[in-house]
């Protein structure tokens, strides 16, 4: 096998659908009680018919999460590079076809933003950018790791997919992790939500992961953007992604995220609506299906909503974050990619870990241990 796509290929969207809300109380039952647990379980663990096994569930999550992972708690937060972008997405304010001011940091902005990212804490940083090849390159990346490697134990990076020998380049600059996240596996509806730049190409984008993989990349980051479409079909299409990663690239590591469409400027209402519990639903059956895996959460959801799924398997956790470029000193008011929803600061969510009785972590100890 090439790549995911050759095993994606093998699948079709409306039978993983239908045998997913096929699953009975016996297959949770199962699910739930079984030690080797497969994709068929992790169906079932999303199905309707899991609902009322909610309580099960989360003590299960809880359980597995502390056993691995013990009671800690990683914050990071992200720090937006540029907001130039030459696709269309119709769910994001940085979309070409957006009439917003376009900016991209200086070197001497980017100091600026450093400086008060580290007033506020954090030794983990997120960079991203929007995707404009011309504006934002890897030349420009490898230029901004240099700059701030010297101010941070990790650094993860959600920009453009880019090549196997770009990712080669990237690594020895520093680079820890990268995010990638498929969008939507709904090929159809991957292109109605995506219909120009080079992020229209649905296979390039999800063959990302093999080429992060080939290119020895410590850890990455799936997902997929919950609204677009049946969130229980994508998220099957992102745990047999993960599980085909584990086996392919098994040295790198994975973490999961589970965004849900918010509010932009000009924005796009979601297809499909997703509940909290159907959301925590989902938290604690990735965690049941992969004991492994890191999960994260960002500021879209609501304070109440992340003070309550602190201890139900989250490993990693925003807090204070600006999702514009400039957005903590240089232009605090230009326009975000999506609104937040906790605006908390990250000292007041480090309070309230620390209130639940978990260990607010400001590095990723992972990575310095393996450095
Ligand atoms: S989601 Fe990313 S690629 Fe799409 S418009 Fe927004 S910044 Fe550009």
């Amino acid at each position: 096998m090439n790549s995911f796509k050759d095993l994606f290929e093998t699948y079709n969207w409306d039978q993983t659908k239908k045998s997913i809300y096929a699953k009975t109380s016996d297959d949770v039952a199962h699910a739930l009680s079984t030690k080797n647990r497969n994709l068929e379980d992790f169906k079932a663990l999303v199905s309707p018919a899991a609902v009322p096994y909610l309580e099960q569930m989360a003590a299960l999550s809880q359980q597995l999460t502390q056993k691995r992972f013990g009671k800690v708690v990683q914050l990071y937060v992200p720090l937006y590079l540029s907001n130039e972008c030459k696709n269309i997405c119709t769910y994001c304010g940085f979309s070409v076809d957006n009439k917003v001011k376009r900016k991209t940091l200086s070197p001497m902005e980017i100091m600026q933003e450093v400086s008060a990212i580290k007033e506020m804490g954090y030794d983990h940083v997120l960079l991203v950018t929007g995707e404009d090849n011309e504006n934002v390159h890897v030349d420009y990346f490898k230029k901004v790791l240099e700059l701030i490697r010297p101010h941070f134990a990790h650094i993860s990076m959600e920009v453009q997919p880019l090549d196997r020998e770009d990712y080669l380049q990237l690594t020895p600059y520093g680079l820890n992790t990268v995010l990638v996240y498929q969008e939507t596996y709904h090929q159809e509806d991957y292109k109605k939500h995506h219909p120009k730049g080079k992020k229209s190409n649905f296979n390039y984008r999800l063959e990302t992961p093999d080429r992060l993989g080939q290119a020895g990349i410590h850890k990455m980051g799936l997902g997929v953007l919950i609204g677009l479409e049946d969130w229980r079909t994508d998220c099957f299409f992102t745990a047999m992604h993960l599980q085909y990663l584990e086996k392919q690239y098994w040295q790198t590591k994975y973490s999961l995220s589970f965004p849900r469409l918010r509010p932009f400027s000009g924005g796009l209402t979601p297809k499909v609506e997703m509940s909290d519990r159907e959301l925590v639903q989902l938290i604690c059956a990735y965690r049941i299906f992969n004991e492994e895996v890191e999960l994260s959460m960002s500021t879209r959801e609501s304070e109440n909503f992340r003070n309550n799924i602190i201890k139900l398997g989250i490993t990693h956790i925003s807090a204070g974050s600006k999702t514009n470029p400039g957005g903590y000193a240089v232009e605090p008011e230009s326009l975000e990619q999506f609104e937040i929803s906790d605006e908390r600061s990250p000292e007041q969510l480090a309070q309230i870990i620390r209130a639940q009785g978990y260990e607010p972590v400001w590095k990723d100890w992972d990575n310095s241990l393996a450095q």
